[in-house]
């Protein structure tokens, strides 16, 4: 606690830490021969001290309570460490603000320490991203984004039951952008939401494509959400102007969310799941192995298909250990009333083994790979 008047700091001291009011008030003060002059008179929650955080500078001001004062510090150590966490392009625009108002203040530069650590990789990095991000956002305007269809094979008979629609961008000087390289990108911001409803509409328009070839209700549409698509309240309405713009049924769509996704949300009861489930739709756990496969929480999951990761199914060949695992895990979803589909099938012993453990269905490059609707639906035209 600092007495009204007791000074905390003075101009041109060395700093490293930022002060938070939690209650009283502070004075800022230019100290220039002798004289001082109050710059600003702070009050609870105000932040101040902090240019010192970047390069670990002198105090640009001093700083005194003007009332019985009480702060919380916080350490440059600290803001270090969110910095490092922080986006790049926010790294980038704090050093570049803090060496402004440096310039400004005492016509100083604030490229040192922490601030110059900082600096070239972000700058680099910022510019980077923001041109990536931009490039994504013409894409989508430009209609370079495309789907791609992979089938879903029934393990029992070898039928096709359904396909995965997985995105690509046809990219103009790189070629085929494989969505690993920009999902997560467009992840970070609201481009995903872009995106998703963009994929949406597409997988609708496909599978009516494929209904016209095969009339066959149970023939089904897999559709991936990213995590910030689970509370985008567009999805929905997207996904019924889908539904209604292309005459699909609503049981013909299936939505695959990652399980670790799915556990991070479980608490908050996941409506956007509820409501689609209530119109008929099908919820499938993706890459189920990967993340905590926390069986414990598989009941009460809003789920209705298990997606077994190929690492599963990798397992299969390693031992006879992995092969109990994967038919525990697909006993424990028949429990659960949910079918299993196994990823990554690329030999027939997978195929064998799987169909032997009771998996549903399979899906991977034996049965065919990703690949744009003209040829998926040559596929099932073929299956005929
Ligand atoms: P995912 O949902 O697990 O999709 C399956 C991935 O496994 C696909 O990669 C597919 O090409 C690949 N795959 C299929 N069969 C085999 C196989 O037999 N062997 C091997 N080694 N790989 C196989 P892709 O298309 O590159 O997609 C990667 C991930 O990108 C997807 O993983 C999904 O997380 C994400 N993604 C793809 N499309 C979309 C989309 O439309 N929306 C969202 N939110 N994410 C998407
Ligand atoms: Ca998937
Ligand atoms: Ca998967």
């Amino acid at each position: 606690m600092l007495a009204p008047g007791e000074r905390l700091f003075r101009q041109g001291e060395h700093g490293d830490c930022a002060y938070i009011i939690e209650s009283g008030a502070v004075e800022i003060l230019h100290e220039e021969g002798g004289r001082e002059d109050v710059l600003a008179l702070l009050g609870v929650q105000d932040i101040f001290g902090e240019m010192a955080l970047f390069g670990e500078h002198t105090r640009s001001a001093g700083a005194r309570a003007a009332a019985a004062t009480s702060l919380t510090v916080v350490t440059h150590d600290y803001l270090t460490e969110r910095l490092h966490a922080a986006d790049p392009m926010l790294r980038h625009l704090l050093r570049t603000l803090n060496s402004r108002c440096r310039e400004l203040l005492n016509g100083e530069s604030g490229s040192e320490g922490l601030a110059a650590e900082i600096d070239d990789a972000d700058r680099a990095l910022a510019h980077a991203r923001v041109h990536a991000e931009q490039d994504l956002t013409l894409a989508l305007e430009r209609e370079e984004l495309e789907l791609y269809l992979q089938p879903i094979v029934r393990l029992r008979d070898g039928h096709i039951a359904g396909y995965e629609a997985l995105v690509r961008w046809n990219h103009p000087q790189r070629g085929m952008v494989p969505p690993g390289e920009f999902i997560p990108l467009a992840e970070e911001s609201a481009l995903i939401n872009r995106i998703g409803l963009w994929i949406i509409d597409g997988a609708c328009a496909a599978l009516a494509r494929l209904n016209a070839l095969r009339r066959d209700p149970s023939l089904f549409m897999s559709i991936n959400l990213s995590g910030r698509q689970l509370n985008d309240p567009q999805v929905l309405p997207a996904l019924d102007r889908a539904l209604a713009r292309h005459a699909v049924e609503a049981g013909q769509l299936k939505l695959e969310i990652t399980e670790s996704l799915l556990l991070q949300r479980v608490d908050d009861g996941l409506p956007l799941l509820e409501a689609c489930r209530a119109r008929g739709m099908r919820v499938s756990l993706d890459d189920f192995g990967t993340g905590y496969s926390s069986l414990s929480y598989l009941h009460r999951l809003p789920v209705d298909s298990l997606k077994l990761d190929r690492s599963f199914v990798l397992q299969l060949d390693a031992n006879e250990a992995g092969r109990r695992i994967v038919a525990a895990v697909i006993r424990l979803a028949h429990e659960l009333d949910m079918d299993v589909v196994a990823e990554g099938i690329e030999t027939t012993q997978h195929i064998d083994a799987l169909r032997e453990l009771g998996a549903d269905l399979g899906q991977g490059y034996y049965f065919g790979r990703p690949a744009p609707l003209q040829a998926a639906a040559e596929i099932l035209r073929k299956s005929l």
